[in-house]
Formats: structure tokens, sequence, C-alpha cells
């Protein structure tokens, strides 16, 4: 993007990649023998990339909106999510701080002062002023939901949702600044091949198999030197590299950008499926007023230690969306199958309702005879 951006700016650009092929961690890839199939092998969804920025970049490349975000332990997270009225009151403040931040990424960098005169009173302190945990423990009583929001703030960090640097305050912004996170048709192959296309078009110079080994910089001009004993001389490098490799190519011993080798949190498990899962919430989705009730009453009692036994749990698993059957649409033998085992179903209900009323009248003939 910066290759874009500098060369239709009138710099003369040239990318230094030591693969041989570009796009880092946005990459496709074939990964299973055999098989014709090419998939995102990292980072596989967009979100900071805006319609403003895409357009910016003249980017030809489509998303597709995922109805679901999450699935686990029978949760579905999606958009449309009716969490209650806490979870409401939290993902507007969020919709909000997200509207008033998001356009100054592609601006010049404003000091914190002036970002925060961007936001409401509370969410500067429930997002740039107190460790998320604090923020999340007021918000929200429900400890799944909590933990809903916590994981755009951890993942990828080595924090605490309590600790008091905040990193994990940043994280969360970082995740929720661009609002939906899409799937690029095609893969984030796509995405890279398009910027690789743009940068070349704009006259960027781009070259693989390139390892970059020292930078030379005195603050006025810079010196870069390769794997292959070839150096450039620019005027500005901008290094798209973790902050530990750029200082050991600077040659700072431990420098104040970390350690000596980056770290790593993430690991991706890659599948391929011969056709989608059909996800769906272990518990049925009862009635709204219903849940209000539920949620309601479970928010005011203490949490018991079981899980499965989780008031709360289950009243937020009744909260959140059913996939949509008609996501995927059903052939005639499986609608046949599927309306059978729901009639097997009602029919064993209204069994179990018949043996309980039976049992309920049982004691008082007993008494009668
Ligand atoms: C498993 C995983 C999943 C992710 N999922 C997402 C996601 O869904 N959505 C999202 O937005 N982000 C995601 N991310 C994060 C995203 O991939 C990164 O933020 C992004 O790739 C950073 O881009 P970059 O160009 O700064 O660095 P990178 O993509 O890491 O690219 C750095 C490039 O520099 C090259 N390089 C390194 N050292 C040298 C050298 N000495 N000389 C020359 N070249 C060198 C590398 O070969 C690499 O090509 C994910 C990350 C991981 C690991």
């Amino acid at each position: 993007m910066a290759a874009i951006l500098l060369a239709r700016a009138g710099w003369r650009v040239r990318v230094l990649e030591r693969l041989p092929h570009l796009g880092g961690a946005a990459v496709s890839a074939q990964l299973f023998d055999g098989v014709q199939a090419r998939v995102s092998r990292y980072s596989y969804l967009v979100s900071l990339l805006s319609p403003a920025l895409r357009s910016r970049l003249g980017l030809s490349i489509r998303l597709a909106r995922r109805p679901y975000s999450w699935c686990a332990e029978g949760l579905l997270v999606g958009e449309d999510a009716d969490g209650g009225p806490e979870y409401a009151a939290w993902q507007g403040m969020i919709a909000r701080a997200a509207r008033a931040l998001a356009p100054t990424l592609l601006e010049p960098l404003r000091s914190r002062e002036q970002l925060l005169g961007l936001l409401e009173p509370h969410a500067r302190e429930a997002l740039f002023e107190q460790p998320l945990a604090v923020s999340l423990q007021r918000a929200l009583s429900c400890d799944l939901l909590r933990g809903v929001v916590a994981t755009d703030a951890l993942i990828g960090t080595f924090a605490s949702a309590a600790e008091r640097s905040l990193r994990q305050n940043r994280c969360l912004l970082y995740h929720v600044l661009g609002g939906s996170w899409d799937v690029p048709v095609g893969g984030m192959g796509a995405l890279a091949g398009e910027l690789e296309r743009r940068a070349r078009a704009a006259g960027a110079q781009l070259v693989c198999g390139a390892e970059v080994t020292a930078i030379a910089a005195d603050g006025k001009r810079a010196e870069v030197r390769c794997a292959d004993g070839t150096s450039v001389r620019a005027r500005h490098v901008l290094a798209a590299l973790a902050p530990a490799v750029l200082s050991r190519l600077l040659g700072e011993a431990v420098g104040p950008r970390g350690g000596d080798r980056p770290e790593g949190s993430q690991l991706k498990v890659n599948m391929l499926l011969r056709r989608l899962p059909r996800l769906r919430p272990r518990a049925r989705v009862r009635r709204h007023a219903a849940r209000q009730r539920a949620l309601r009453a479970a928010a005011a009692r203490p949490c018991p230690g079981r899980r499965r036994a989780d008031p709360r749990a289950r009243a937020v698993r009744a909260l959140l969306p059913l996939a949509h059957r008609s996501e995927h649409p059903l052939t005639a033998a499986a609608r046949r199958r599927r309306a059978h085992a729901d009639g097997v179903r009602a029919a064993h209900a209204r069994a179990a309702v018949r043996r309980r009323s039976r049992r309920r009248q049982a004691p008082s003939a007993r008494r009668r005879a």
C-alpha cells in the first residue's frame, strides 16, 4: 500500500522482499497435496482496509460479509446478535467510537488529547483510561459476553485483560475500528495480487528474493545492504518488519523496539470442507421477553461454578441468533429427514408431558383408593 501511494506521489520506490513472492502473511497457497485449492494461508479477513482507502488505492476486490463471527461452546455470535440491553449498550458505544476514530487512521497522526476529544466521556474512560477488564466488569454482567468482547482484545497479544499498560485496549480498538471483518473473495492472495499490480502500475520496482541484512542510516540518508552483496542508497527507508528484526538490521543490540526475536502467539488451522457446516447453538431460541427475564434474573445472582449449569450462559446462548437454515439449502431428502426428526421430537415431548401429568395425578388417585 505504501509503495502504491509513494510511487503515485512521485517518489522512486523499490520494495525488497526476501521470499520468492510478495504478500507477507496475506497470501493464498495450495496447502494440500493433490487438491487444487488455494486458501488464505495466514491472514484471512479484511477490516481495516476502509472503503475510502480501497478507492484511493484503486483496488478492485470483492469482500463478502460473514453472518457469524464466532462459534464455540454452542454460542453463535452474529452482527445482529441480540445479547440483551447491556450488550447492545456496549456495542453502541463501540460503534460510535469507531465512527469517530476510524477516519483518523488515514490522516496525519493526531495527539492523544485531540483523539480523546472525539470521544464521548464514557468511551474515553472505558477504552483509553482503564484496563478493559474493569470496563467489561462494569458494562456486562455475563461472563460469556465479557469473554466474547475480550477475545478481540487479547488475540495476538501476550496481555491480560487487566493489564495496566492497556495493550489489550489498543488491540481491541484495532479490531473494532474497521467495523465488520469480511472475507476477500478469492482469498488474501487476491488482495495481495491486486496490491502488487497497482504498485507496479504506479511505477514501483518490486524485487523478490532480496533479503536485507543491514540498514545504515544517519538521519539524512540510508544504505540498505542485501544478502547477495548488493546495496541500495535511499533518502527514506520504510520497514514493514517486526520491531526486533528492525533493531537487528540497524545493529542495535537489544533495542528500544523489543527483544532480539519476534514472538508470536497464533496458530491457524486450515481445512478444506466438502460443504459448509450448519452452525447452530445447542439451546433453543426462546421468546424475547423470556430471554430478557432470564438475563436480568441471572445478572442478579452469583454465577455457580459449573459452566453448563450457568444460567447466564444458557440465557446468552438463547439470546444469540440461530444460523439461518436457508443459508445452506437442504436437499428434498434432508428436508424429509429433518421433518421426521422434528415430528419424533415433538411426539417425545408430548409423551413426556403426558407422563408428568399422570405422575402428578397418581398420588391423589392412590389417596382416593
Ligand atoms: C495466523 C495469522 C492470522 C492473521 N489473520 C489476520 C486477519 O484475518 N486479518 C488481518 O487483518 N490480519 C491478520 N493477521 C495479521 C496480519 O497478517 C499482519 O498484520 C500483516 O500481515 C502485517 O503486514 P506486514 O506487511 O507489516 O508484515 P508481514 O505480512 O509479516 O510481511 C513482512 C514481509 O517482510 C519480509 N521480510 C522479513 N524480513 C525481511 C528481510 N530481512 N529482508 C527482506 N524482506 C523481509 C517477510 O518475508 C514478509 O514478506 C494475522 C496474522 C497471523 C500470523
